[in-house]
């Protein structure tokens, strides 16, 4: 058998995995109407009564609440915030389906070489644990971790480990099992004027690992009285790690966080993990870097509030400061907590018990809160030039979180510090429209240097149901196709002749074409395997949703019933909504006729008027002659 296209090969992996077992292992799930149906609590939003409904027979799932909504491949992508290629990875590795090597366009052995990587670094994982327990070097690394409050059974359970004082240690084990490249695409070691040399060297570790509880890289402790510069050393990016986008301990503090709907957030895994051995597990850390939007997105999936935890001297309080500048766009409750101090969590365990702790993050200030005292203590508030500027950091912060325009909760904030600064609120007001213009303006110039995700607005207007006459005429068209696409050959003619002009429904109608060109016949699924964008996949599923609401289906085909000659005869009920299209056109061609013969009125005076110019010049040269020669 050859290896299926791109496009079989999706089709394959979506029809061998069930969108209801899929849910289901995220969230809990009720059937409805005889299993026509299933309802759960959405995972995208923070949801108090079921309103994720998910669709067997369609294979789809939309939540009614907060609109996301699409079929296997866009529930792994939001859930597990992933691209369409690796979702598409993700469950093929579920449904048991070997990857065919070219996928998607991905260059040739990318998939292989991931999957190797992968298991180059679980490999790994074990020989440095099996090394920390074991080894007769590993002693120090032992006592130390001992020393810090590590029982071994927690050593066993975050899996730490040691790599021994010997620069090829790892690469010579894995000799036979592992190719020099798979370990040094993994970063397990490097190279240096064409020598290897293992990366990790006489450093206790801290297995770092994605979502799904796999070894992407490592964190790495010199033990005390080492030489080495670097305390901390966390492995190089690599097509498995990224920085930006991973937290550490995200796979042990994922229940709790999702229970607890809070997520506290340190700068170490020495602190996470201090945190986690002393019973508070919903705690994560960043890995060297500040806490990104991509970080943020990902916890936004399951944490209702994050407290960002920072050390509580200058440096921390700056951090904190630029972190909550950065995240009040992203809409979370956002709380920032400094320890007592200067302090960190794991200094902060050693004196004080846990409640004491989980009391200081439920009593963390809101991020305006700290900001605020923050300025203040920046600028001071006894001149009108430092209030001028504490009103300015204040009112830019607010200008960032577009929900909060117009709320209750903005005349709050506002009166708060209108108070708080003896201003009068009508001022601060004011300063927060300034702030918001000005943020506007110069989010339009942003806007046109990143590269837009295409359907999103489209998109969402259409969910919303914000079209036009003319739009709805085009969306109405698509719902019957969707709900009947056996009857595609009729829309196929008038189509060609009497284009949709909305771009994203024009879209989804090219796709139809190409499915139909590619397949002979068109199905709801084989379109959703062509789509790949989400909010598109999203469109298409509310559209089908609708179409089923409305019970367009049922209509089509009573339509057939009542058409006189049996078969080969477009359905009324079909023949009345292209009418639809090919009057708009008519309609609108009439419009530009007239719009013409206006023109032509214009023109017409125009002509006269260059006559009469014409005339005049002749008039005025046959004068000059004359007076010439007269
Ligand atoms: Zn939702």
């Amino acid at each position: 058998m050859s290896a299926p296209s791109p496009q079989e090969f999706r089709e394959l992996v979506r029809s061998q995995t069930d969108i209801v077992g899929l849910i289901a292992e995220s969230i809990a799930l009720q059937p409805r109407h005889g299993g026509r149906q299933y309802v759960g609590l959405c995972c995208f939003h923070d949801d108090r009564n079921p309103s994720l409904n998910v669709y067997p027979d369609r294979q789809t799932f939309r939540c009614w609440s907060c609109q996301t909504g699409g079929d296997v491949f866009t529930f792994v992508m939001q859930h597990d915030a992933v691209t369409f290629p690796e979702a598409l990875e993700i469950l093929a590795k579920r449904a048991n389906i070997p990857i065919p090597q070219k996928l998607g366009g991905r260059p040739e052995g990318e998939e292989i070489n991931k999957a190797r990587i992968l298991e180059a670094l679980q490999w790994a994982e074990r020989e440095f644990h099996v090394a920390l327990v074991s080894a007769p070097e590993a002693e120090p690394a032992r006592r130390y971790l001992l020393d810090r409050g590590f029982s071994l059974e927690s050593i066993k359970k975050y899996q730490l480990g040691f790599h021994p004082d010997n620069w090829n240690w790892l690469e010579q084990r894995a000799n036979g099992k592992f190719s020099p490249k798979v370990l040094l695409d993994s970063k397990l070691i490097d190279q240096k004027n064409g020598r290897t040399f293992d990366n990790y060297v006489n450093r206790v570790l801290f297995p770092i690992h994605n979502e799904r509880g796999q070894a992407v890289s490592f964190g790495g402790r010199i033990l005390p009285g080492s030489d080495h510069p670097a305390k901390y050393w966390n492995g190089p990016e690599s097509p498995v790690f990224h920085k930006s986008r991973t937290l550490y301990a995200l796979d042990f503090a994922r229940d709790e966080i999702r229970q607890s709907k809070s997520v506290v957030v340190v700068e170490g895994y020495t602190d996470c993990l201090a945190c986690h051995m002393a019973g508070m597990t919903n705690v994560v850390a960043t890995l060297g870097t500040a806490l990104t939007d991509q970080h943020v997105t990902a916890l936004k999936r399951f944490a209702r509030q994050v407290v960002l935890v920072f050390d509580g001297d200058e440096a921390g309080q700056r951090a904190a400061s630029k972190s909550v500048e950065r995240f009040l766009a992203q809409d979370v409750d956002l709380r920032i907590l400094t320890l007592p101090e200067g302090q960190d969590p794991a200094d902060y365990l050693k004196a004080h018990s846990v409640d004491d702790l989980r009391k200081l993050v439920d009593s963390a200030p809101e991020a305006w809160n700290f900001q605020y005292r923050y300025l203040k203590t920046e600028f001071g508030i006894e001149t009108v030039d430092g209030r001028q500027r504490v009103l300015e950091g204040m009112v830019n912060l607010f200008a960032e979180v577009p929900s909060l325009q117009g709320s209750l909760r903005e005349s709050v904030l506002v009166a708060n510090v209108a108070h708080r600064l003896s201003l009068s609120e009508a001022s601060v007001q004011a300063a927060l429209k300034d702030a918001r213009d000005s943020k506007r303006n110069f989010g339009r110039r942003m806007n046109d240097a990143v590269e837009p995700r295409p359907f999103t607005e489209g998109a969402a207007r259409i969910i919303h149901r914000r079209l036009n006459k003319n739009e709805r005429v085009e969306y109405d068209l698509l719902e019957s196709l969707l709900a009947a696409p056996q009857h595609f050959h009729y829309y196929e003619d008038v189509l060609f002749e009497h284009p949709f002009r909305n771009t994203v429904l024009a879209h989804i109608w090219e796709q139809c074409v190409a499915e139909c060109m590619e397949n002979d016949v068109l199905t709801f699924s084989g379109l959703m395997s062509r789509v790949q964008d989400p909010d598109l996949t999203n469109l298409l599923v509310w559209i089908d949703e609708q179409a089923t609401a409305k019970g367009i289906a049922e209509k089509i085909d009573k339509s057939v019933e009542q058409t006189p000659t049996d078969g080969g005869d477009c359905p009324p009920y079909l023949v009345r909504a292209l009418e639809n299209l090919k009057w708009r056109s008519e309609e609108e061609s009439h419009q530009v006729t007239a719009a013409r013969l206006s023109q032509t009125e214009e023109d017409a005076a125009i002509e006269e008027e260059n006559a009469l110019l014409m005339q005049a010049a002749a008039f005025h040269q046959q004068r000059d002659i004359r007076n010439a020669t007269g």
